[in-house]
């Protein structure tokens, strides 16, 4: 989708802090970050977000779900803990649709989040 920001920065025809790589995922640092490490892992297929995701795209979400936590590994995080995020909808704050995952860490996280 040509109009999509993350499907720009996985083109890479929108600079990005990358992270990590690979035929189906792609991640890259926040422009805001809300933590010490703030990661988003976004499949380089374009889906507008967990709603989005059919039968097709089980195995695709459990990729997200392992780059998160081998990035946060790779990020110092595996002792100290982490948060992994998927927001979906106005109501959770979805400002980008196209489906992401956020890995927080590097600070005490407070729950329920607000
Ligand atoms: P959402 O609110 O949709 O779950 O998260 C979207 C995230 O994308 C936000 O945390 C926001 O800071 C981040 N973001 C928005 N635009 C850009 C951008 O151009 N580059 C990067 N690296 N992050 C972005
Ligand atoms: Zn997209």
């Amino acid at each position: 989708m040509s109009d999509c920001l993350f499907c720009r920065i996985a083109a890479k025809e929108i600079p990005a802090d990358l992270v990590y790589e690979d035929q189906q995922a792609i991640a890259f640092r926040d422009i805001h970050p809300q933590a010490p490490t703030h990661v988003l892992i976004i499949p380089r297929r374009h889906v507008s977000g967990l709603d989005a995701a059919g039968e097709a795209e089980e195995a695709l979400l459990g990729h997200l779900a392992q780059v998160a936590a081998r990035l946060a590994e790779q990020e110092g995080l595996a002792e100290s803990g982490y948060r992994v995020v998927l927001n979906n909808g106005p109501d959770a704050g979805q400002a980008v649709a196209h489906l992401h995952l956020h890995l927080l860490g590097g600070r005490k996280m407070t729950w329920p989040p607000g």
